[in-house]
């Protein structure tokens, strides 16, 4: 006999419902059943464990709330709007998966858990919240993601060094070499920078999964600072111009002369992340898009959302395959993506670096029609930016007075600066 028994499950059919309790009671994942209020109806004794619930502190016709606190898995405090339980009880939208910390006890012990909720398909509206412990799970990702990293961190040198070499090799300057040994010395080239390239995405995944890179969010003018990143990659990387390229239309294959480029939206971003996401998707597009072929970017707002396109018109992705290119390592397979060199690794740590600063990322693509990739991040309307970036200057100036006093220097009379005047907001749409 446990304490819970006297809490009621829906229960299934009669035949059913002695084996379904049999079931919940002995499995090792906690369940929780609330009503469409959120008032637990029901837990079974492995959620009444990792709650630390007793006979005094059965929670069965308190809120779930009170019952599953939840913090980030970073162990950050949530609130309600970026809580994804409570926004999955409220809106009655499945959760899956979702990884946090439960917060347990009156000591407040941190437990790492995996949770997720479903809806009793009938008239009782009632959610089924299920969640287990992934200490061990997580122990164990920890120490292969440490594996991996040193790996790729030690393989990484000698394979800078092979690659530079072999550069040499090929150099006429530094090196005499006859037509056949250049063939061979090519191919290894190749494969050299290939591998450098691996190890290098290797460490950025590693280290964006084990949650080391936390976004350091800046408030930004989005239209020039996404344009500058795709330009500056562009000029970089598609010098023979093999692609042609053009930032601002808001979909480029349809109305590229028509639309005005956006004159200002805001959002609050991680400089780095930006880069590398817009690295990611301008280096796809290029090596995705046969010669002569085009590429377009634009960034506008749309509501509380800013966002940006890069639209292709290359070798295109299958439905089969755009379910899962944001997977690690997966690369569509067929005769036109063969030939291309790639890691597989790219389109995971974009994902990975978007829904670090509150975003959402995906494709509309089809085989051999193009693609586009869009990427929606949260909006700061002028108010908030203007707000944003008198903060930071004064965090800025504060900061650069205690390093001045720190190296015994004549301190800068930092004056706060005042909040600026509001400006009209031209609307930042297009
Ligand atoms: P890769 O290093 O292989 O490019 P990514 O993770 O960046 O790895 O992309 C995963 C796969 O998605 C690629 O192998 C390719 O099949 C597909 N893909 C990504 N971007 C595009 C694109 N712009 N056009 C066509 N296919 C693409």
């Amino acid at each position: 006999m446990n304490i819970f028994k006297r809490a009621q499950a829906p229960t299934p059919s009669n035949g059913g419902s002695a084996l379904a309790e049999l079931a919940l009671n002995t499995i090792n994942d906690g369940v929780v059943i609330a009503d469409a209020n959120g008032i637990v109806r029901f837990i079974n004794p492995a959620a009444g464990r990792m709650v630390e619930a007793n006979a005094l502190t059965n929670p069965v016709g308190v809120s779930y709330k009170d019952v599953l606190r939840l913090e980030s898995k970073e162990s950050r405090a949530l609130s309600e709007q970026e809580n994804p339980l409570v926004m999955a009880m409220n809106s009655g939208q499945p959760l899956d998966n979702f990884r946090a910390s439960l917060i347990v006890g009156n000591l407040g012990k941190r437990v790492p858990i995996s949770i997720s909720v479903i809806n009793a398909n009938d008239a009782s509206r009632s959610r089924i919240i299920t969640f287990r412990n992934i200490a061990k799970e997580l122990e164990e990702e920890g120490a292969q993601t440490e594996f991996i990293s040193t790996a790729s961190h030690e393989m990484r040198t000698p394979v800078a060094s092979i690659e530079g070499y072999l550069s040499l090799a090929l150099n006429p300057q530094t090196a005499t070499i006859d037509s056949r040994a250049q063939t061979y010395l090519t191919a290894a080239h190749n494969a050299s920078k290939h591998l450098g390239k691996l190890f290098q995405d290797l460490l950025d995944v590693t280290k964006a999964d084990d949650g080391r890179v936390l976004p350091k969010f800046v408030p930004v003018e989005m239209v020039t600072t996404v344009r500058k990143m795709a330009d500056e990659y562009n000029a970089q990387f598609n010098k023979d111009k093999k692609v042609n390229y053009t930032f601002g239309s808001s979909d480029g294959r349809l109305m590229l002369t028509d639309l005005k480029v956006a004159q200002v939206v805001y959002a609050s971003v991680d400089l780095n992340f930006l880069q590398e996401i817009m690295d990611n998707l301008m280096e796809n597009a290029i090596k995705y898009t046969p010669e002569g072929g085009s590429i377009w970017v634009s960034v506008r707002g749309d509501g509380d959302r800013v966002l940006i396109n890069v639209t292709d018109t290359g070798i295109g992705i299958s439905a089969d395959d755009i379910q899962h290119i944001f997977q690690k390592f997966y690369r569509a397979d067929n005769s036109d993506t063969r030939e291309i060199g790639g890691t597989g690794l790219g389109l995971y740590l974009t994902k990975k670096r978007v829904e670090a600063m509150g975003g959402r990322i995906w494709v509309e693509s089809g085989f051999g029609e193009g693609s586009t990739f869009y990427v929606s991040l949260p909006r700061l309307t002028q108010e908030e930016y203007d707000k944003r970036i008198f903060v930071l200057k004064n965090q800025q100036q504060f900061e650069a007075a205690q390093a001045a006093r720190r190296a015994g220097m004549p301190q800068p009379v930092a004056q706060p600066q005042p909040i600026p005047n509001q400006q009209v907001n031209n609307g930042g749409t297009i």
